[in-house]
Parts: C-alpha cells; structure tokens; sequence
C-alpha cells in the first residue's frame, strides 16, 4: 500500500513541479514585455527633439545668406521666392548691405517643435498661434517664406521688397517675407499676425 502510494503520487509531483517552472517562465516572458513596451512608450513620449540642418534649422548667430543652397534651409525654398531674394540681396549688396536669413524652410517636425516651444513660452495656444503657424498652415513648410536677421536688413526690404515681388505679410512680423506679388506691383495690406490667416 505504501509503494502504491508512492507510485500514485510521485508522477503528480513532477507534474506540478513542471507547472510550476512553466508558469515562471510565463510570468518572466511577460514581465520582460512589460519592461519594454514601457520602456519604448516612455522613451517615444519623452525624446526630445533638436532641429537639425536637415529639418532646416539655421543655428543662433550663423551668417547664412540666400546663396547658400547647400543647406535645406535654403535650398529647399520656393524657386519663385529664392529668386527674388537672390536679386533683391545682389542689390542690396550694392549698396552695402546684408541680408542675412534667420529662417527659411523649415520640416514639419521643425515647425511642429517650435509650435511647442512658443506653447509653452506664451502659456497659451492661442497667443503662440500669433507667432507660430501650425506645420499645415506654415508657409516656411512650403517654402515660400524666409525671415531676415537685421534691423537694417528688414527696413531695406520694406522700402525695396515689392520691386522683386517681396512682402511684409504680418504686421507684427517685420522679418518675414514671402513673394505675394510680381515685381513691381503693390503689396496687399499686412494681416495683424500668423493666426489672422497663413502661418509664419
Ligand atoms: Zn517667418
């Protein structure tokens, strides 16, 4: 009887004892699942974006002019737009001027992390909207918008811009200009800011 016992009860042992593993090694699998889907949901939410050369961006202090098509920033503009910011800065260089660009195109992520960042410095949606466009409405995202480093630089081309095509688009933005008319002509009126209509 005691050896009946033991044959009965010792295959249920290792049946259990293999459940057991099992059930370890289960719960091992799924932590590890667990470990990096968190690990990947945390790292997609928290990477942080820097804007490269290739998103269009043009460091802090870098002289870049509109004759520099190496850089996206440059290159990737509107032909119709860089070709009259190449004419206009020939001139102006006549005259001993710069016209330095701070901006010009700009990637969607660009655009969509400087939306952010003007976010967070306003406090507001609404009032970064006034200086920011979001990238479906940028026309830097297009390519049919540069902004203009100097004071100088700004002040020339409100005087000279719509003799190539060039114009002030937003009142509160007298660094930004896109091509809106053919040479010559007259540049329609400024819209107060970038949520009035396109983006800058
Ligand atoms: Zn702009």
């Amino acid at each position: 009887m005691q050896i009946s016992t033991t044959l009965v009860t010792a295959p249920s042992r290792v049946r259990q004892a293999t459940f057991v593993a099992l059930a370890v090694c289960l719960a091992a699998i799924v932590a590890a699942c667990v470990i990096v889907v968190a690990g990947l949901t945390t790292s997609f939410a928290t990477a942080p974006f820097s804007p490269r050369v290739e998103d269009g961006h043009i460091p802090e202090g870098a002289a870049v002019s509109v004759t520099d098509d190496h850089l996206p920033a440059i290159g990737e503009l509107d032909p119709a737009l860089l070709g009259a910011m190449r004419q206009a800065a020939t001139d102006a260089a006549g005259a001993g001027l710069d016209l330095p660009v701070t901006s010009g195109w700009r990637s969607v992520p660009y655009q969509d992390w400087l939306l952010g960042v003007a976010v967070e410095t306003y406090g507001s949606e609404d009032v970064a909207r006034q200086f920011v466009a979001t990238p479906e409405e940028s026309s830097h995202v297009t390519g049919e918008a540069v902004d203009i480093g100097s004071v100088d630089a700004q002040s020339w081309l409100s005087q000279h811009g719509a003799e190539y095509g060039l114009c002030q688009v937003y009142a509160n933005e007298p660094w930004h200009y896109e091509r809106l008319i053919e040479p010559g002509e007259v540049c329609p009126d400024m819209v107060p800011d970038a949520s009035s209509q396109r983006g800058s």
